[in-house]
């Protein structure tokens, strides 16, 4: 039989969070629930120890697992191990910190074989940084990379032994010195057994580490062409044109398409919640300045633009002469290299508005990325 520890008794203060960072959203899911999860198949029990005022909260996500449940959290990581321990009924028990919500199926099996067969099993990866000893920021010496390893959860024991282990650091008074569970193993039972680990399981220690690295948006928009005028503005772009496009702003549709997919991607309202064409403000505005307003918005989120791609369909006039300048100006606006700002323009083959040329459509694609630890 076969106990799951999940640690979840942290308070979320290294992260900044005011509540547990474990029990947070995180890609439509709250951390815990990918660990419980992905240690259910395994697993006959599964102890979450948790801080009491996190109980309800805990025992509601443990919920789908009938094999899983809340216990009461210690003062700290080791004894909140502890106090698991001393009910856990598996013969051998798996401890993993729920902040580590990318463990794979595969790295759990590896762990229960080795501890089954050898008593223990900590899930370790080989460092690919050079590590070093230092104090007061002097380096003492340097460690042979080859035998320095990053300790990851989770880590499998027989139950007795770790119990054992455990019961004794408490004695000694010792266990609060200890990080993990291989430390008090290692110090009274045995070596632990290293099982090969998994880059991918990291833990989510930093708010930033909360967020997901890229965000996409999508935007469209379309303006219908007025019966007379001698210019369209696209991108900021003058372009001739035997008819203007009907707007209260300058109709700018292309910038107006991508405003929007940059406001998605910020998991922002869109441009007509921001700037309303029945605000007199927005009158004959300059959509680019729109533009511009909408990107501080999502820099004031953390987010800075990686890359927009964008296209518009126009039977008419003819814009391959201003792609480039569209390109220009809209890297310009949202502080990209040019190499990171595409604009596509095509026909549609007459077909429909456009093909009528009643009107001009653009589609627009704009990838955020997390630009500093600012997480709201
Ligand atoms: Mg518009």
């Amino acid at each position: 039989m076969i106990t799951a520890i999940l640690c979840a008794a942290g308070s979320g203060a290294r992260a900044g969070f005011a509540e547990n960072k474990v029990l947070r959203e995180w890609c439509g899911m709250p951390v815990l629930s990918y660990s419980l999860s992905a240690f259910a198949p395994f697993c006959d029990e599964i102890l979450v120890p948790c801080r009491a005022e996190d109980e309800a909260h805990v025992r509601a996500l443990c919920a789908p697992f009938p094999q899983a449940r809340p216990v009461r959290g210690g003062a700290f990581r080791a004894e909140s191990v502890l106090f698991a321990l001393r009910e856990a009924k598996g013969d051998i028990v798996l401890v993993h910190d729920a902040a580590r919500p990318f463990v794979k199926a595969e790295t759990i099996a590896r762990c229960i074989r080795d501890a089954g067969e050898y008593g223990s099993g900590v899930c370790a990866v080989p460092a690919t940084d050079t590590c070093v000893l230092a104090e007061n920021g002097l380096m003492t010496a340097a460690l042979t990379r080859g035998c320095v390893f990053q300790v990851q959860t989770p880590q499998g024991f027989f139950t007795k032994d770790l119990l054992s282990a455990f019961e004794r650091a408490f004695a000694e008074g010792t266990a609060q010195t200890f990080t993990d569970e291989s430390g008090i193993y290692a110090a009274y039972c045995a070596p632990p057994r290293l099982t090969q680990g998994d880059r991918g399981n990291r833990k989510l220690t930093y708010s930033e580490d909360f967020a997901p690295a890229e965000r996409a948006g999508f935007g469209v928009d379309t303006h219908a062409f007025a019966p007379q005028g001698d210019h369209i503005v696209l991108a900021g772009v003058r372009i001739p044109s035997e008819r203007a496009l009907l707007a209260h702003s300058d109709g700018d549709v292309l910038a107006h398409a991508v405003t929007d997919a940059l406001l998605s991607a910020a998991g922002l309202r869109d441009i007509g919640y921001h700037f309303p064409d029945t605000d007199e403000r927005y009158r004959g505005a300059d959509s680019m300045q729109l533009l511009k307003t909408a990107l501080a918005m999502a820099e004031e989120r953390g987010f800075a633009v990686r890359s927009l791609s964008a296209a518009v369909l126009a039977e008419a006039p003819r814009l391959s002469p201003y792609i480039q300048t569209m390109r220009a100006s809209l890297a310009a606006a949202l502080n990209v290299p040019l190499s990171q700002a595409a604009v596509a323009a095509g026909t549609n083959e007459r077909l429909g508005y456009v093909g009528e040329k009643k009107g001009i459509t653009c589609y627009a694609l704009v990838l955020l990325k997390l630009n500093a630890a600012v997480i709201r």
